[in-house]
């Protein structure tokens, strides 16, 4: 049978309890959220949902054809133009998902020839656009400029760095500074993930590289997706001018993809304006992180202190991580559940993410629930 060999595989999966399954979520979910990448608590904010309603009804229910053909609609480049100022770079691209975004970025800046020095750790997408550049990946330690500076050697031609500023797995942050000295001291290009840092890191949410201080700098390229603290959809690549006119001119999953949707673009773009009026949105997800983290920790439970919303929790083994999450939502909670092959290193953990809007009780309530439940 053409596809047989499938069951073994699900077989394989099913032994080491590893089957991943879609649950679909009720609109009146009454489970307390500390799974989902809502950091500012945006994604059902009013004016959010009017942003999406109002740009659905002006410009359609998609936006009919590649952004190089139908798909630019003036919404497209207001947003692309906030986001950027925002950040504070020269200029900004919106792809219909972060994703695409970073495929578009890697494999644009590491051509043919050139050297691409990717963080062990980086995220899927990352991983996806070395595999899929034409240029030469080396996979570096994790967080370390000192092996950064050794992979830059002397290579001649293009090299970029590419790195999450916010590693999604355990929530902790990149040296940015001391990883853009590395990139300069061998002229070599930086392009940073920021998909978990805007709207949590820097100014108001401006952003890990805004934190770092290498917003607008000419060697810097920043991705980030529209899906987590702005409460939408789709992704983009802010840097030089130079780079974004390059990334429409050859980067595929810009040319031939449709592009973003109105809905998705006007919501974002509510959400940043949001932002911009009440930037005390981002300190608040912070420090909510870091009230769970202290809770957690007081409670005999073994997380890592979040350097953004990402707060990271040891479980004892793949099935324990399953099980421990199971019994939180019985229990009236939703956490995230990372286990192989999702986590490089093979450490199975409860991902919980910290909202803006989650008040003293319900962070005090998701601690008891995780501490009762441990497994
Ligand atoms: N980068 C990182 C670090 C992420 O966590 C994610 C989302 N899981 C993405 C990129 C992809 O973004 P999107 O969901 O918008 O495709």
């Amino acid at each position: 049978m053409a596809f047989g060999w499938i069951d073994e595989q699900a077989e394989l999966r099913r032994r080491a309890g590893l089957v991943r399954t879609l649950r679909p979520r009720p609109a009146d979910s009454p489970l307390l959220d500390l799974a989902s990448n809502d950091y500012l608590g945006l994604a059902h904010h009013p004016e959010v949902t009017e942003g999406a309603a109002a740009a659905a009804r002006t410009w359609g229910g998609g936006s009919t054809g590649s952004r190089l053909v139908t798909g630019t609609t003036e919404l497209h480049t207001e947003l692309e133009r906030e986001l950027a100022d925002f950040c504070g770079f020269e200029a900004a691209l919106v792809f219909s998902s972060g994703y695409a975004a970073n495929l578009a970025a890697v494999t644009t800046l590491g051509p043919h020839g050139s050297l691409i020095v990717s963080d062990a750790l980086n995220h899927a997408s990352l991983i996806d656009g070395c595999r899929l550049a034409r240029g030469t990946t080396q996979v570096v330690g994790h967080a370390a400029p000192d092996a950064v500076r050794k992979a830059l050697g002397t290579h001649e031609g293009p090299a970029v760095v590419v790195c999450d500023t916010v590693f999604s797995v355990d929530g902790d942050a990149a040296p940015l500074a001391a990883l853009a000295e590395a990139c300069r001291e061998r002229g070599a290009g930086l392009l940073v993930d920021d998909a978990h840092g805007l709207g949590v890191l820097g100014d108001g949410g401006r952003g890990a590289p805004q934190a770092a201080g290498l917003a607008g700098a000419d060697d810097v390229v920043v991705t980030v997706t529209l899906s987590k603290s702005l409460g939408s959809q789709g992704g983009a690549v802010l840097g030089p001018a130079r780079v974004v006119d390059h990334l429409v001119n050859a980067a595929r999953t810009f040319i031939f993809d449709t592009g973003l949707a109105p809905a998705a673009a006007g919501a974002a773009l509510a959400a940043l304006r949001l932002l911009r009026r009440e930037p005390e949105r981002a300190e608040r997800a912070r420090a909510v992180a870091a009230e769970l983290h202290a809770r957690l920790t007081a409670a005999g439970l073994e997380a890592v202190r979040p350097d953004a919303a990402v707060v990271s929790v040891r479980a004892p083994s793949p099935e324990g991580a399953v099980r421990w999450a199971a019994a939180c939502r019985a229990a009236g909670l939703a956490v995230g559940c990372f286990r192989p092959p999702s986590v490089p290193d093979g450490v199975s953990r409860l991902r919980l993410t910290a909202r803006a809007d989650l008040s003293g009780a319900e962070i005090e309530r998701a601690v008891q629930v995780i501490g009762e439940t441990r497994p």
